[in-house]
């Protein structure tokens, strides 16, 4: 039996979140009770698509007269206007209706994918995630972000789209590549940052093994923060105020992974980092917190930092970050744990203290 957490983020625009092990049968009784069996469109990660074409997607599947299956290939670069096209193309040749649900199971590339076509053929059709990667299923799927990427940035096309429903089985991470468990790590340890202690402590006791065996504990883990960012969300739907907190860590983390040409590290290894400049600012703005609430997290990350840049040349690049306004270099620091606050820094130094000590100690 799986967990449910309601997302409220208008009266008219509720849906639920559900989390569990092995949960195809609620998602069927969900399929059945709110749409017809006439026909559904799985907008599936290659991969996933592979391992669990004989399972889970045969049994979620097997309640429609008619499946429309989009295979989105792994990664970024198929969050292009390209694929968009292409798959709108293959959605809509197949007669659906407005009506016609869209399941999409993956992690954060096709959820961003399969939300925006869900959000864009005929004007909005029944979105239903199910996020198949620990980053997917903590993060991205939750929120209501969709879009794909243009050649002049990443994510500049997209729309807010709330699905209707979240399904996250926690069966997909027992096939998940230890890099992407690890890179999910980086966001629930922000999690546990700006919000929760007790997922530091819990996190702390857990054996993260390769490969990942599931347990009570990393349901728990993945309910916790999953109801972090829903409760942060419905307060800021669209991200003027507090949802800003959630960007803790990530305005170094940005820099970090551009200058990797976003390959160097994943996602959450760059939050990771990151976080380590947010902590040391926080310290030198005064306020009472300090590294040991990360350095406890150090060893899951074998991760570089050897950047050609200057200091000078990444703090102007953090400048660049889609979230700065004005021009003027906005962090999200900690007062202490749980207690996560944004701060305008005009105080260079401070910065450059910051990447200094990032570089001392990933290098
Ligand atoms: P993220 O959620 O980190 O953005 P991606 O959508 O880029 O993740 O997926 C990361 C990689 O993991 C891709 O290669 C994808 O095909 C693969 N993948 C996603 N879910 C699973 C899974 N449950 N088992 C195995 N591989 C998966
Ligand atoms: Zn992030």
């Amino acid at each position: 039996m799986s967990k449910s957490i309601q997302l409220n983020t208008t009266q008219s625009n509720k849906h639920e979140i559900r989390v569990g092990y092995k949960i195809e049968d609620e998602i069927i009784q969900y399929i059945s009770s709110n749409f017809s069996p006439r026909k559904g469109v799985f907008i599936v990660d290659e991969n996933v698509f592979e391992l669990y074409e004989q399972s889970f997607i045969k049994s979620i599947s097997a309640f429609f007269e008619e499946v429309i299956f989009c295979i989105v290939p792994e990664g970024e670069q198929s969050k292009s206007i390209a694929i968009f096209t292409n798959l709108v193309s293959q959605v809509l040749s197949s007669g659906v209706e407005r009506s016609t649900p869209v399941l999409v199971i993956g992690g954060g590339v096709t959820g961003d994918l399969g939300g925006y076509i869900a959000a864009s053929c005929l004007r909005g059709m029944p979105l239903i995630h199910i996020p198949t990667t620990l980053l997917s299923m903590v993060d991205s799927s939750i929120g209501g972000k969709t879009g794909i990427n243009h050649e002049i940035g990443k994510n500049l096309i997209g729309a807010f789209y709330q699905p209707k429903a979240v399904f996250t089985d926690l069966q997909f991470l027992e096939t998940l590549p230890h890099s992407e468990i690890v890179n999910g790590l980086g966001e629930v340890i922000k999690y546990g940052m700006i919000s929760d202690r007790s997922i530091l402590s819990l996190l702390k006791k857990m054996p993260i093994e390769d490969p990942f065996s599931y347990s009570r504990e990393w349901e728990q883990l993945v309910t916790i923060c999953a109801k972090i960012k829903i409760d942060i969300v419905s307060k800021d739907f669209r991200e003027s105020g507090v949802r800003e907190i959630l960007n803790f860590g990530h305005t170094f983390a940005h820099v970090i992974e551009r200058v990797g040409n976003y390959k160097a590290c994943s996602h959450g290894e760059a939050v990771f980092i990151g976080m380590w400049g947010a902590v040391k600012l926080s310290e030198l703005l005064g306020f009472n917190i300090d590294i040991s609430n990360l350095s406890e997290f150090r060893s899951l990350y074998k991760i570089k930092f050897n950047p050609t840049e200057t200091i000078e040349e990444l703090i102007s690049l953090m400048l660049h970050d889609k979230k700065v306004k004005d021009g003027s270099i906005k962090v999200i620091v900690l007062e202490n744990v749980e207690n996560a606050v944004s701060k305008i820094i005009t105080d260079v130094s401070v910065l450059k203290e910051a990447w200094k000590f990032i570089i001392y100690e990933f290098k």
